[in-house]
Order: structure tokens, then sequence, then C-alpha cells
């Protein structure tokens, strides 16, 4: 179907009070070009690869042609960026186009990033770049493999025209190839969504949302009756933990936790300047505008969670009666972050359960990691591939990126070895059920930062062939891939200051 004509009925940038969203078209581009798709995603809601083949498919993804029924909008929504209350802010380069119903009876939405200017760009385009859009089609994809709560996405449209941007390294404005991705979720609904009616006072709008969101994404929770609300907030503080303990299981720095990219349903949302940890650092963040306060690294992640759902229940406080079950379902949050931890804790080191000493012991071996500047994710999987009769602190050889930290740490290393011998001693796991519990716990293959930035050199140069690839890869990211090594390597020496291999800014 034809697009309507005006893609922003009623005007430019404003104001939209009493509503959550806007219709809205996406507006067309000069040269759709489909670079890469999830074949999960698209056979699951029923698209052939002949299907996607099919230049009316780039069409439709790249914001030129909708299908019928679609009716697109973009969201409405607040929030508190970097701990200040911003206002309004919506989907100012998002729109989605509907939902489909995949076979298995799942509801996913479909969102294209970047496909033109809505009422929420405040002055922005509307658009987004080939690099941030790569990023966040293979992160989402990634993360769906290693098991952790996320977004999806279906396919990465090139448009065929230039985006210009302020790049980070020198501050001028550069002319970069513009793109969109499809993603795709149950709900894009945030923590900001509830926050911007609560900020105006539109009790009733706050209400029809909730409602909304409990009935179609809650479903299991009618029929709570009396304590529907509190039942619901405690959710999502239990599913909102167990994200932070996946994010810091795998190393995953989001880098700009603001209340407006914190999913209702507990799903990592809006990959921006996020990165992984190499050598470990929990002071790490990989966003340049973070780089100071450092608000959003590595290790505060779990109390910035915390703090964001505190903002939640302020909003919601109007649909109770006091504060009391706003607070408890506060309460869960730490529980079952502290329950979410101690499973963590428990498969990494390969342990049946985790007791009290054994988060003492994966603390110890935290300070040696960063100490002795080690690769989290290659230390993990060397100690997931050791032989516990022959422990010694040579088995983390590539693991290390620096040799006087290395020596330095050594001695405590080998400590650090003993004691964890004599735990799993201790322990009732036999060896290979041991190591299988580890291996699919600590990831052999990561998105590192370096990774995405090679695919993005090469897509930049023409050649999208890198981004399939290493899709591919991150695909089974806990399997030996022979033949794949370089993927598991350490960070390379060039990598470490590169813009793009490390710390990024939120230009996209
Ligand atoms: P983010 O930091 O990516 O979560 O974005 C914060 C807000 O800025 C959201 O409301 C986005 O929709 C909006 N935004 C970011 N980039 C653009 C852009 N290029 N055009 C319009 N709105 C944008
Ligand atoms: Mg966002
Ligand atoms: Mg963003």
């Amino acid at each position: 179907r034809d697009l309507p004509g005006d893609p922003v009925p009623g005007g430019g940038p404003r104001e939209v009070a009493g509503a959550m969203y806007s219709l809205v078209a996406p507006t067309p581009v000069t040269a759709p070009r489909l670079l890469a798709h999830s074949a999960e995603l698209a056979r699951a809601l029923g698209w052939s690869e002949a299907d996607l083949r099919d230049p009316a498919f780039a069409q439709v993804f790249g914001g030129n042609a909708l299908l019928d029924g679609m009716r697109p909008w973009a969201a409405n929504y607040g929030g508190h960026q970097f701990g200040v209350w911003a206002g309004q802010l919506g989907d100012g380069r998002a729109i989605s186009l509907g939902e489909a119903v995949a076979a298995d009876g799942a509801r996913w939405e479909l969102q294209l990033k970047g496909a033109g200017p809505t009422p929420y760009s405040r002055g922005a385009d509307g658009r987004a770049v080939l690099r941030s859009s790569i990023r966040e089609f293979l992160c989402s994809e990634a993360m769906h493999h290693l098991g952790v709560p996320t977004t999806r996405a279906l396919c990465l449209v090139a448009t065929g025209e230039a985006v210009v941007r302020d790049m980070f390294y020198d501050g001028h404005p550069r002319e970069e190839p513009g793109a969109i991705v499809c993603r795709a979720s149950p709900s894009f609904v945030r923590f900001g969504s509830f926050e911007l009616p609560a900020s105006r006072g539109e009790t009733g709008l706050l209400r029809r949302l909730a409602d909304f969101t409990i009935r179609r994404d809650f479903p299991h929770l009618a029929g709570a009756g009396e304590s529907l609300y509190g039942d619901w907030f405690a959710e999502v503080c239990e599913r909102t933990a167990r994200l932070m303990a996946e994010w810091m299981r795998v190393g995953f720095v989001h880098g700009v936790m603001n209340t407006d990219n914190m999913s209702i349903l507990g799903l990592t949302l809006d990959y921006g300047p996020y990165g992984w940890i190499d050598d470990y650092d929990p002071d790490w963040t990989p966003n340049t505008t973070d780089a100071v306060r450092r608000r959003y690294r590595y290790g505060q992640q779990p109390n910035v969670a915390w703090w964001n759902l505190s903002r939640l229940a302020g909003a919601l406080a109007p649909l109770f009666g006091g504060t009391e079950v706003l607070q408890a379902g506060l309460d869960r949050y730490a529980v079952a972050y502290a329950e979410a931890d101690r499973a963590a804790t428990a498969a990494k080191l390969g342990l049946a359960e985790c007791r009290d000493d054994d988060l003492g012991l994966m603390r110890s071996l935290q300070v040696a990691m960063r100490d002795g500047a080690m690769d989290m994710t290659l230390t993990f999987r060397a100690l997931s591939d050791a032989d516990a009769g022959a422990l010694s602190p040579d088995l983390f050889g590539e693991a290390f990126y620096d040799g006087a930290r290395r020596r330095a740490v050594e001695p405590t290393l080998h400590d650090w070895l003993r004691r964890y011998a004599a735990r799993l001693a201790d322990d009732p796991l036999p060896p290979a059920q041991r190591r299988a519990r580890m291996r699919a716990a600590n990831p052999r293959y990561v998105l590192r930062n370096y990774l995405a930035q090679e695919a993005i050199d090469r897509a930049e140069r023409g050649d999208a062939g890198g981004i399939a690839e290493l899709l591919d890869v991150m695909r089974h990211p806990c399997d030996d891939q022979p033949g794949r090594e370089r993927y598991a390597r350490r960070r390379p020496g060039w990598a470490r200051d590169r813009p793009g291999c490390s710390m990024l800014s939120c230009s996209s």
C-alpha cells in the first residue's frame, strides 16, 4: 500500500498532551536495500528467504510502502535522563508499523528506527546512521542468542541516503550512510511511558496505559483482584532484577540507562553506545558523554535499575492508595537481584548451588581480574575448560592484556585457584556436568566492540557480508566453533583507543 501524502499529520515537532501516541507515516527513501536479516525471526513471522529477496520487502522495511493492515504510529513518553527529569521525549525516530502474530501465537510489534521525523523529533532528523544501525541489529540478536531478555531485530535496510552527524573524533559534521533497523518486541512501553502522563497529572490516561499493559503483556495477572497493580509492579521489579543479573553475567554495559530506555517487560531496550567488558573493570562505561560522572558504568547498573524503578514507582503512585505496596515491590527488586546474582555465580563457577562464601569467592576473582587486567570472557571460559585436578594461573594465559600486571597478580590467582579447587572438591557435580553448566553460563563469543566495528568498516566500504558473518558466529555464543577462533580473542592492541572500538558517543 502507498503511504499517505503527509507523513506527520498535524505538522512538526510538538508537545502532545493527553495521548500516548500519534499516527505518523515513515518518510520514503531513495534506494532501500536489504543488508541483513534475522533468519529465525523472519521465519517465525512467516517470511521465506524468497520473500526477503523480493524488492517489495525492502520497500516496506525501508519505509516506502505499507502492508495491508499497517497503521503506523510513534509513541509518546518522557524520561529521566542522567538523573534529571527531561519532560516529553517520545519516539523521535522510531515508527511502529503494527503488530504481527507469529505461527506460535507470539505477538511482535514491528518498529522502524530511523524512518523519518515524527511529532517527537524535537528538531532532529528522525534518521539513523549505518554504523549505529548495524550495532543495534547485531547486538539485539546476539543478546537473544545469549539468552538475555531483549528486543529483537528483524532486518537492516540501507536507505541510499546520507545522514549528517557531528562526529565524535573531531567535532566536525560528516556525511554518513543512513539505515533503518526494524526492531521487534511484544511491547516497546518504557518506564518513561508512565512517567509522562503522571508528570502532567493525567491520571486517567496513566490508568488506561497501566490497564492496557497488564491486559496485553501480563495476561497471567488477570484475576489478581485487589492486588493487581501491586502484583504487576512487583513483577516489573523482578524482571528488571533478572535482566541486571544477566547483563552482569555476560559483561554487557548498556551505556544510557535513562528511564525512557527501560522496558516495562524487563527487556534490553535501545542499543546506543553500549559496550562489552574486555579487561575487567567495574568502573568502565563505553559512553563518552558519561565518561566523567560514569553514572551508567558496568558495576553501577543494578543500582541504577533500582533508582529507575523508584522513578516508576513515583509515577504509578496515583494508582495506589499509599506507598507500602510500591515499597514492597522495590524491596522485591533487591531480593530478586540477590537471588539471580547467586544463580549466576553458581553457574559461572560451576557449582551445584551458591553458598554465602561463594559470593566472596566470586568477588575475589573479580578483584584479581581487575588488578591483573584480565579479559572477563576469556577468564571464565578458561576456567570452564580447565581440569579441576590441574589448576594453575597459566590456564588464563590468553586473558591477560598486560605482562607486568599479569606477573603482579599471579600469586593471588594461585591462591584463588587453591581455594576454588577446595570448593570444587566439596561440590557434588560430576566434572562433565560441571563443565556443561559453566560453558552454558560463560560464553566464548560476545559481540566485542571492535568486532562490530570491523563489520561496520566493511559495510561502509560497500560490503555488508561481515554483518551476516558476525551474526552467524553470535548465533551459538557458547559453542566452540572450529575455524572461528579469531572471533573469540581478546581485543587487539590497535582497537584499544580507536573510536567505535571501545568508547562511543550518543551521536547516531
Ligand atoms: P536515546 O538517547 O537514543 O534513548 O534517545 C533519546 C531521545 O532522543 C528519544 O526521544 C529519541 O527518539 C530522540 N532521538 C535520538 N536521535 C534522534 C534523531 N536522529 N531524530 C529524532 N529524534 C531522535
Ligand atoms: Mg531511547
Ligand atoms: Mg538511542
